[in-house]
């Protein structure tokens, strides 16, 4: 069996699979279980230990946001998890605590390689992931292989493609990049703004798909202007890898057949492929589970050979 664990923002999603990528058991818990008191790394190497129990885990992989380096395992640069975990070997940590290999990298690699393995990239050959949440992260397999290039930031950044050079500045220092307006975060932001009426009922993103799925005509104009900048994100990912397929990941694409049928058509009519129309557009299948149970069979670690 394999451990998974994806460190993200808000919560800490561990799983156990069997070998053949089943689920054993999974849970998500909020991060602020494991703030206090006490030491943070701790708290979950504990947990981890205790959430294995005495199953037959043989590898495990730690997965986060963030830039942390997959050969040295340490946590480099300030931003995302590196707040908290900067200059630390996490892969130490990790192993030395539970006595196991681990690997880990960041959560978009993880992700793609956990719906490729098991999930909607099963059986293509060259394919782009996006997962639209806090923030959109990208990765790739190129070859039927997790493409990891020279660069730790190689594949990552399809979020900061910028689609509007007037737009507000982005952390990566350019102006207008598609996370700003077609993450998760962004789109929340921008139906508070216009609809009001929305706020203060939980979380917005549901409420929103709920009311157009409803028939409510008023939040369509915001989704055809999020439709279209997405649009304009993946055709910029189309023209620069040509990929077969394009999986769409994220809590976001828990309303996929909301939004996959009238992407695709957008982004026909607006890329270059031979032939034309050729770029598969799906949602994630995993959506909760991708990144720890791609980290968790990541290639390189246990008895996967795929790299
Ligand atoms: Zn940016």
């Amino acid at each position: 069996m394999r451990l998974g664990i994806d460190f993200g923002g808000t919560n800490i999603k561990f799983g156990i699979f069997s070998e053949d990528g089943e689920t054993v058991s999974f849970e998500s818990r909020r991060l602020t279980n494991f703030t206090g008191p006490g030491n943070l790394l701790k708290n979950i190497t504990d947990y981890a230990a205790a959430f294995a129990g005495d199953k037959p885990v043989v590898s495990g992989g730690f997965c986060v946001k963030g830039l942390i380096i997959p050969e040295t395992g340490i946590m480099e640069s300030d931003v995302g998890a590196g707040e908290l975990f900067k200059g630390i070997n996490m892969k130490e940590v990790f192993s030395d605590s539970l006595n196991i290999p681990f690997s880990v990298d960041n959560d978009a690699r993880a992700y793609t390689w956990g719906e490729w393995k098991f999930g909607a990239g099963r059986g293509s050959r060259n394919m782009v992931c996006v997962t639209l949440g806090t923030g959109i992260g990208t990765s790739r397999i190129v070859d039927g292989k997790l493409f990891f290039g020279d660069n730790i930031l190689e594949g990552l950044l399809g979020g900061h493609i910028s689609i509007d050079r007037n737009g507000p500045e982005c952390l990566c220092g350019n102006r207008g990049c598609l996370e700003y307006y077609c993450s998760a975060t962004g789109l929340a932001a921008q139906i508070a703004k216009d609809h009001p009426e929305l706020r203060g009922q939980g979380d917005i993103l549901p409420l929103f798909f709920r009311e157009i799925e409803s028939g409510i005509t008023k939040y369509k104009k915001i989704l055809n202007i999020f439709l279209d900048n997405l649009t304009i994100g993946l055709v910029n990912l189309i023209h620069a890898y040509q990929p077969e397929l394009i999986v769409l990941g994220g809590g976001l694409f828990k309303s996929g057949h909301l939004l996959v049928p009238e992407l695709k058509k957008r982004i026909d009519r607006r890329s270059w492929t031979f032939p034309p129309g050729r770029v598969e557009i799906r949602t994630a299948q995993m959506i909760d589970q991708a990144a720890a149970k791609g980290i968790a069979f990541y290639p390189g670690t246990g008895s996967s050979d795929e790299k």
